[in-house]
């Protein structure tokens, strides 16, 4: 079994749809199999962006499934499908965001822009794990921004995926219908700070941050 720490993981950033969300590709140095995090549209920068890294995508990865994180899932797979001739499965999140997947479209559309409805090939549960070439990435279910929210945290290179669950600063928005305050400040403290100070996270708007600074600064987790 290869050794993670002897081929690194890379990332590239592609922010996409009116909401600059952070699409993240994510790869195996050595290997160049990748994975795309929360493709929510503009698929024009994001298959530019695969074409220039050169990496070979094996599966599409969503954190939860609000419409700028997801809206552009289906068109990618397809889009990649056409190219490769080979499916690349859509995995992720949790099924209790199923209703917000099946809403994407119509979401969408009061914002003027357009983005379809997905359905994974496979719907992802707290205790699993994903895999890309060597490295591996813990699954947790951290609800409270939307109900079927999921983390991914790669521990050797002390990296998280943390879609609208936390910010540098600040926390994800809970004044939806489904919103849930509580659950999310103690998703947070409960499966997030206990990390060490030195994992670093990207999340789904603007910079990322480290465990340690949101621990020691972020007035939400006060
Ligand atoms: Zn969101």
């Amino acid at each position: 079994m290869a050794d993670p720490a002897a081929t690194r993981l890379r990332g590239a950033i592609v922010p996409v749809t009116p909401f600059q969300q952070n699409c993240a590709i994510l790869w195996d140095e050595a290997t160049k199999v990748a994975m795309v995090v929360d493709p929510g549209g503009d698929l024009d920068r994001i298959l530019d962006a695969i074409e220039q890294t050169g990496v070979t995508v094996e599966r599409i990865v969503l954190t939860h499934g609000h419409l700028d994180h997801a809206g552009g899932a289906a068109g990618l797979q397809e889009a990649l499908q056409a190219k490769t001739g080979g499916k690349v499965p859509i995995e992720g999140p949790d099924i209790r965001d199923k209703f917000l997947l099946d809403g994407i479209a119509a979401q969408a559309a009061t914002y003027g822009f357009e983005a379809r409805d997905v359905t994974p090939d496979r719907w992802l549960t707290e205790g699993e794990t994903l895999t890309l070439g060597p490295h591996t990435f813990e699954i947790l279910h951290c609800p409270g921004h939307t109900p079927g929210h999921l983390v991914f945290i790669n521990h050797a290179a002390k990296f998280a995926l943390v879609g609208d669950v936390l910010f540098q600063g600040s926390v994800g928005r809970t004044d939806f219908p489904y919103g849930d305050t509580a659950a999310l400040i103690g998703s947070i403290k409960t499966k997030l700070l206990p990390l060490d100070d030195d994992y670093a996270f990207l999340c789904g708007h603007g910079p990322g941050s480290t465990i340690g600074a949101e621990r020691a600064g972020n007035p939400f987790l006060r």
